[in-house]
């Protein structure tokens, strides 16, 4: 549906229409000269009918950009309230490092001796994480968290086939993120889901109660998808590692105890870290992202190539399965990692310095804490306070106002927020969760606080249409998500009909 104006630009928010038709066919950004078509070497292939793109002039593609660019909520722009995700400022001192010629023009088939400070930034960056988890080994070339998990997974696989017992399951808590039974699966494992207990912890006795010598892993995630820590991680740990299996943690909530807690120290075994979210690299829209994996002394000879080594005092990249790297799995990806997101992420931590990390998950809980105490008695917390780096509130609030989860996150749009994580994790009813970060000032959580505060109350006031309406302000109203993920359409064709080109 499109706004109700003869233009259909809302304000000064355009509409946009596709490339394909603004198309003028015979208008074009540039001007060369006619092509010399009598050494045509391409023996019968040259192509006969036209090309088929759109013709257009710069201007016109300009503007289709960046209105495109304009239509985007960002971090840059407003509060980011998603759940999961740490949607936190990306500092522009990460931006100007990353931009340096040396390391922005740097190519990965460069020889050795002319990106010596490419790899130090790998080797510092690693020694970084390294420290941070506590842990003694790190694989860099994950491109994200979801990648790391698989890192993580096919080295604790080469472990027990290297044992000779290769293993059949994987214990999953049920509140886990979609990535670790897929990435279980991925690996081949039969993934044997863990149920949560009444305070929102996996539960330590089912644990107990499931393991056994088929069991390669336990994923646990902390602190984990509900906001809460794992306060029986260490019995978590111990049990895992009495019947001979491993413990991987997923550390995409790294963010909520950095410089406080080494994961190390917790047991774990391997660990993935989302650059792009603790360490403040650019996300959203699907990418870049990178996920440096941190492994056990157990888990660290079956790490991935390739590794950074110092050999004749310089720093090489060893690519084989030789040396120390003689019982790697191999490689994971082509090249070496994400280097924009490194450089980034060391500029963040340096220029946080160790004490900065620390002040970061203190800050990061504490206005998740502010946020859960202001909202506790207009919207229902789905287990008692406190919390960790994220709230999360279950529909019991909108019990008989006609409102959903989902409503009441499309009356957000309308408000100038981009929705909250609803419906995630699955074991909470109505989930919506919130993540504020560390970088939003006490003015900012107080404005997304009595946004919400202001449609709980007109939620339960009997003002439900306010909700199954919303978003009433946005470009696009309530589209028809079911039916776009069962019939895609991906590809433009030209309209057959004058009605259709109406239309
Ligand atoms: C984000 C996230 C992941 C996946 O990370 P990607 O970088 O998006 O692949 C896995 N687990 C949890 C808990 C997460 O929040």
């Amino acid at each position: 549906m499109k706004p109700d104006t003869s233009t259909g630009h809302k304000g000064l928010e355009l509409e946009e229409p596709l490339l394909f038709e603004l198309d003028g066919r015979d208008r074009s950004g540039v001007d060369l000269p006619e092509p010399d078509l009598s050494n045509n070497r391409l023996g019968g292939l040259e192509r006969t009918a036209p090309i088929g793109l759109p013709g257009l002039s710069e201007p016109e593609v300009v503007r289709h950009f960046v209105r495109l660019s304009q239509k985007n909520y960002s971090i840059d722009g407003n509060l980011y309230p998603l759940g999961s995700c740490t949607m936190k400022h990306n500092p522009r001192i990460n931006e100007k490092i990353a931009r340096m010629p040396g390391f922005a023009d740097a190519h990965p088939l460069q020889p050795e001796s002319t990106v010596q400070g490419a790899l130090e930034v790998l080797d510092t960056l690693g020694h970084w994480l390294k420290t941070i988890t506590g842990m003694p080994a790190v694989a860099m070339s994950p491109a994200a968290g979801a990648h790391g998990e698989l890192c993580g997974l096919m080295a604790i696989r080469s472990a027990h086939t290297a044992n000779g017992d290769p293993r059949k399951r994987v214990l999953v808590p049920e509140s886990a993120h979609g990535t670790n039974p897929a990435t279980a699966t991925l690996c081949g494992y039969k993934v044997d889901p863990v149920p949560g207990n009444d305070r929102g912890r996996i539960d330590l006795s089912a644990v107990k109660a499931k393991l056994g010598d088929d069991v390669a892993a336990i994923m646990l995630t902390n602190p984990n998808t509900l906001g809460l820590f794992e306060d029986e991680v260490l019995e978590v740990a111990e049990a895992i590692h009495s019947v001979g299996g491993y413990f991987y943690c997923d550390g995409a909530n790294l963010n909520a105890i950095v410089g406080r807690v080494r994961p190390g120290d917790l047991g774990v075994d391997a660990m993935h870290i989302n650059l792009h979210k603790t360490f403040s690299t650019p996300h959203g829209g699907g990418g870049p992202g990178s996920g440096p994996v941190a492994f056990s002394e157990a888990l660290a000879p079956f790490a991935p190539l390739p590794q950074v080594v110092t050999k004749d005092g310089k720093l090489h990249l060893l690519e084989t399965k030789t040396g120390e790297a003689a019982q790697s799995f191999g490689r994971l990806r082509s090249f070496h990692g994400q280097m924009g997101m490194f450089t980034r992420a060391l500029a963040y931590m340096m220029s946080h310095g160790a004490d900065g990390l620390r002040q970061i998950a203190e800050d990061a809980v504490l206005s998740a804490n502010y946020v859960l105490s202001q909202l506790q008695d207009d919207m229902s917390v789905a287990y008692p306070a406190p919390c960790m780096h994220e709230v999360l509130f279950d529909d019991t609030f909108l019990e008989g106002t006609g409102v959903t989860t989902l409503d009441f996150a499309k009356a957000m749009i309308d408000e100038g927020y981009h929705p909250m994580t609803v419906y995630f994790p699955l074991v909470v009813h109505g989930a919506m969760l919130t993540e504020p970060t560390e970088s939003e000032s006490k003015a900012s959580l107080d404005n997304l606080i009595s946004t919400l505060k202001y449609l709980a109350d007109k939620a339960k006031s009997g003002d439900a249409t306010h909700f199954t309406e919303a978003p009433r302000l946005a470009p696009r109203r309530r589209v028809d998500e079911t039916a776009a993920a069962r019939n895609p359409v991906l590809r433009w064709a030209p309209p057959s009909s004058p009605a259709q080109a109406a239309e």
